[in-house]
């Protein structure tokens, strides 16, 4: 049989993108199942995203993940879309399959999962989400179409958090209620599962934490954090304190990393690798 030279090509379009550390973590996997892809950190600029797009079906890339600027205008340029990434209204995975151009996003999935993979469901339970941002409307709807049977959205810029639960309302059938943080929170005593979906505490700035009453947390809660770098927040530290069970932001990354490898590979992801590598590229 003649040999194959050509590689598949995937990779991450962003701005700025070069501490993305998504590539180190996708081409250990695809080493380590032995597969001929390889993953590409590229820097498109803010109005670049058309032609980079079309360079991407011109070159036949297998797929590419998309961050700041681009997952939402990112739509314009797609063929069709996952449900979840058409109510998110972003996406941060697209697949190319023949020609055509398909969209998921992956960050609340792979929040999913990395509960899972800690015995943990959403379904029938009652979610609290501090921030309205991308990674807390992903997860929010995520939660919503598994079944949560309410969702709070906490959040300091009140249009952010009302529009959100417009969407939650509208789009999905779990309650869902906002709550202005003006000062510090308290955790209804019904929580189920509390997640940090802002960026407090994300490296440099490990020293700070979301402005919550701690003592509000108890036992029954599970408190999970989105801040991968470093992963042992000081929320989750103060979670720790009080009993609860915590799953922190590194299971995440992971989980949607490998989302997205299944989807570009059609193979199971090696998680531990993935894991693994992600540690050692943070020093933990
Ligand atoms: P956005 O900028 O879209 O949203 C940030 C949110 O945090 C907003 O709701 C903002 O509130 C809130 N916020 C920021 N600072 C404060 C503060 N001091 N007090 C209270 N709220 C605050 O960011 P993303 O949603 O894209 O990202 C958020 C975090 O999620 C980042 O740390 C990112 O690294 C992480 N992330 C992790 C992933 C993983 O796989 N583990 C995947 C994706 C993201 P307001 O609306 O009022 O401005």
């Amino acid at each position: 049989m003649a040999k194959n030279y050509r590689a598949e090509l995937t990779g991450v379009f962003g701005c700025p993108v070069e501490e993305n550390p998504t590539g180190v973590m996708e081409e250990a996997a695809f080493a380590a199942k032995g597969l001929d892809y390889r993953y590409l950190t590229i820097r498109v600029e803010p109005g670049a995203l058309q032609a980079a797009m079309e360079g991407m079906r011109a070159m036949n890339m297998r797929g590419i993940n998309l961050t700041i600027p681009h997952k939402v205008e990112v739509l314009k340029y797609l063929d069709g879309l996952s449900p979840a990434a058409e109510i998110i209204g972003a996406v941060n995975t697209v697949i190319n399959n023949g020609g055509r151009l398909w969209g998921e996003n992956t960050d609340g999935k792979g929040f999913l999962t990395s509960l899972q993979n800690e015995g943990v469901s959403v379904t029938g339970k009652r979610v609290v989400i501090l921030g309205a941002g991308g990674a807390a409307r992903a997860i929010s709807v995520e939660c919503a179409l598994a079944g949560a049977e309410k969702v709070t959205i906490v959040n300091v810029t009140r249009e952010r958090g009302e529009a959100l639960v417009k969407l939650l309302q509208e789009k999905t059938s779990a309650k869902a209620e906002f709550v202005l943080w003006d000062r510090p929170f308290s955790v209804p005593a019904d929580t189920d599962i509390l997640v940090n979906a802002t960026s407090v505490g994300l490296y440099p700035n490990v020293n700070e934490k979301p402005d919550i009453n701690y003592d509000t947390i108890a036992k029954h809660m599970v408190v999970t954090d989105v801040v991968f770098n470093d992963p042992h927040t000081l929320f989750l530290q103060e979670a720790e304190q009080r009993g609860a069970k915590t799953v922190n932001g590194l299971g995440m990354l992971v989980c949607q990393g490998a989302l997205n490898f299944t989807l570009w590979t059609g193979e199971e992801a090696p998680l531990e690798v993935m894991e693994e590598t992600l540690k050692q590229e943070f020093g933990l």
